[in-house]
């Protein structure tokens, strides 16, 4: 009997035939099975591997440069993968307005005035029900007029 392993694929979970020159394979061949190990690999390379990050993200940059529209095209081609992704992002934002972080609590430092707002630039981002992924920011600018 030969030598069969099921697949690692949450969803697959068949049996195959571990190719000899594949040391620890976990995923079988089909295409999607073959896809997951990819996108895992990549997203741990990108977590791990500062010289693949920068690379990926300058050909991303590069990529934007030259199809700045690329998103917004996607979107119109694929109306249900926007439609699923706004019900997922809709799903977040409820839960963080239900749960929000727990405070930071520092210990207080009685030399040094404590200003929840420092002098600098902030971006606003408006929060309501229907948010999505890239919400309309604004950029603003907030000078602090007096200590604690
Ligand atoms: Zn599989």
């Amino acid at each position: 009997m030969k030598n069969h392993k099921r697949c690692q694929n949450i969803g697959c979970g068949v049996l195959f035939t571990p190719c000899p020159q594949v040391p620890g394979q976990v995923y079988c061949s089909r295409k999607a099975c073959q896809q997951v190990r990819k996108n895992k690999w990549n997203r741990k390379k990108f977590a791990t591997d500062p010289d693949y990050r920068e690379y990926k993200q300058a050909a991303q940059e590069k990529r934007k440069e030259k199809n700045p529209n690329y998103w917004k095209e996607y979107r119109v081609r694929h109306p249900a993968y926007t439609q699923t992704n706004r019900e997922k992002q809709r799903i977040r934002n409820q839960k963080r307005l239900k749960d929000p972080p727990e405070p930071v609590i520092a210990t207080p430092d009685e030399s040094v005035p404590v200003n929840p707002i420092v002098t600098g630039r902030y971006k606003i981002i408006p929060i309501h029900p229907d948010m999505i992924a890239t919400p309309d920011e604004c950029i603003v600018e907030i000078t602090a007029i007096a200590d604690g």
